[in-house]
């Protein structure tokens, strides 16, 4: 052996912080996460900074009623009928400690609670960043403050077995750069206790996402880091773990077709869906319910073709006396992710949209408003708070990109992976994160993530510590 530790964890994302931190909680002396890219964080840094989470004491103060069982089902039905019960409840009811550990670490929550797609109660905490290295940065601060060692451009290649099949160690790339896949130096380390691979999901490893939906190819766009080539996924298959839900991939329906990657266009559509209406540029007409689950949403914002076929990405109208009580609306302006117009004219002009529909639609839109009622698509108005869509608007196009894989590796509440030979839990080796698969079934919802994430990689780090 080149290293032992008590407890080793492969990734830095949510999942691989909230096990390193909770394994020092339960008194693991001697913990390392190994990351193989530059930095660390991976697709935990690229998202909104939101976490939904059923019974703080911040929704207690806002007057919001919400409940673990609540929350359980409203998952259950955006995962249509293929979720996992008992690992969303496990998850659920983890949350008000996770929430409460994360504010331990010095994460910063906003005084609001954000309401997302498909949720019966609004129960999306974000930190003030808005940003998940809100969540990262104060977090890999307090691992490494309680003794937790770091390691970047450390690439985990294989587990270790023992003749039982035991999971024993990794083998690891020391000083690997990514995109040279034979850079580095090959090391052995033992884990005692055994194993957390916490490696995120496969949105960027195009063959093996194209060989589970045909339909994403490579100029499918994706808001996932570099770094989510399913590597962990692919090792725990090898060492017969048992796949569920792989062509479960879902899209991000705020996304913007006018920048790269995550960018600044989710955090501006995020803020502003509640109060303001997606259009159809052919009839100039709402198409969906802009709180709608996120597939929901993503699969019609697809259908949005022009005359030959080609996309033709639906507008998101929103009012900018709302829209500028959010920071994201600065950034998408300032970086041509999103458009100001004083008219509706000048908006049917800019995007060739039948003026009279639009109109029309912006009216009806107010009348809802004023009910409180959306007949058209059923929209929970309470969430838009009254707010009337009138001029100047914030238009941003909407096209979705790969986000998430709900497919991954099956583990039980505990967080142990799960052999598909026996369907019992391999030895030594835990899983966390969006490496794991089912749990949200056919989609998952928005701020529904990074709580899971967390809620495993604590659960992970006390088994692994029960071992
Ligand atoms: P999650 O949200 O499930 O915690 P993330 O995608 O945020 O997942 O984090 C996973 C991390 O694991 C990323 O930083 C990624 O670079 C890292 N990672 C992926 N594959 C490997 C590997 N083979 N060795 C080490 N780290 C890895």
């Amino acid at each position: 052996w080149d290293g032992e530790y008590e407890v080793v964890i492969i990734g830095s994302g949510f999942a691989g912080l909230a096990a390193a931190v909770e394994a020092k909680h339960k008194g693991a002396k001697d913990v390392v996460i190994f990351e193989k890219m530059g930095v660390y964080g991976g697709n935990s840094t690229l998202n909104a900074g939101q976490a939904c989470f059923a019974g703080t004491d911040l929704q207690k103060k806002l007057g919001i009623k919400d409940s673990a069982d609540l929350m359980v089902k409203d998952q259950l039905k955006s995962g249509r009928g293929v979720a996992s019960e008992s690992l969303l409840r496990h998850s659920a009811e983890l949350g008000p400690y996770v929430y409460q550990m994360t504010k331990d670490c010095g994460c910063v929550y906003r005084d609001f609670i954000i309401t997302t797609g498909g949720t019966s109660a609004t129960r999306s905490h974000q930190v003030v960043e808005r940003s998940g290295s809100g969540f990262i940065q104060p977090m890999l601060k307090t691992a490494r403050k309680m003794g937790v060692e770091t390691q970047i451009r450390h690439k985990f290649e294989h587990l270790i077995h023992d003749k039982k099949g035991r999971v024993i160690g990794v083998n690891i790339r020391k000083g690997y750069h990514f995109g040279f896949e034979d850079s580095g130096e090959l090391i052995n380390i033992k884990a005692k206790r055994g194993v957390i691979i916490a490696t995120g999901g496969f949105g960027y490893n195009i063959s093996l996402r194209q060989a589970q939906d045909p339909t994403l190819t490579a100029e499918v766009g994706c808001t996932n880091a570099k770094g989510a080539t399913g590597d962990g996924l692919i090792e725990m298959l090898a060492a017969g773990a048992t796949p569920v839900h792989l062509a479960h991939i879902q899209s991000g329906p705020w996304a913007s077709p006018d920048e790269g990657g995550f960018g600044y266009g989710a955090g501006f559509s995020l803020y502003n869906f509640p109060h303001s209406i997606a259009i159809d540029r052919n009839t100039g007409q709402r198409f969906m319910n802009e709180i709608a689950d996120r597939k929901t949403r993503a699969d019609l914002e697809l259908q949005r073709r022009d005359q030959n076929g080609n996309p033709n990405p639906a507008l998101l109208i929103a009012p900018k006396h709302e829209a500028k009580n959010d920071p994201s609306m600065a950034k998408v302006l300032k970086y041509n992710v999103a458009w100001e117009f004083d008219s509706v004219e000048a908006i049917a002009k800019h995007f060739d949209v039948p003026l009279q529909p639009l109109k029309q639609q912006i009216a009806d839109w107010n009348s809802y408003v004023d009910k409180g009622e959306d007949p058209q698509f059923g929209k929970r108005m309470n969430a838009g708070r009254g707010i009337k869509l009138t001029a100047p608007f914030i238009v941003q196009r909407l096209w979705p990109k790969v986000h998430y894989c709900q497919g991954g590796i099956q583990i039980n509440t505990k967080a142990e992976v799960l052999a598909a030979k026996t369907g019992k839990p391999i030895p030594g080796l835990f899983a966390a994160g969006e490496v794991t698969g089912g749990i949200h079934g056919v989609s998952r919802l928005g701020g529904c993530s990074t709580p899971e994430c967390l809620a495993f990689g604590v659960t992970a780090a006390r088994s692994i510590m029960e071992a």
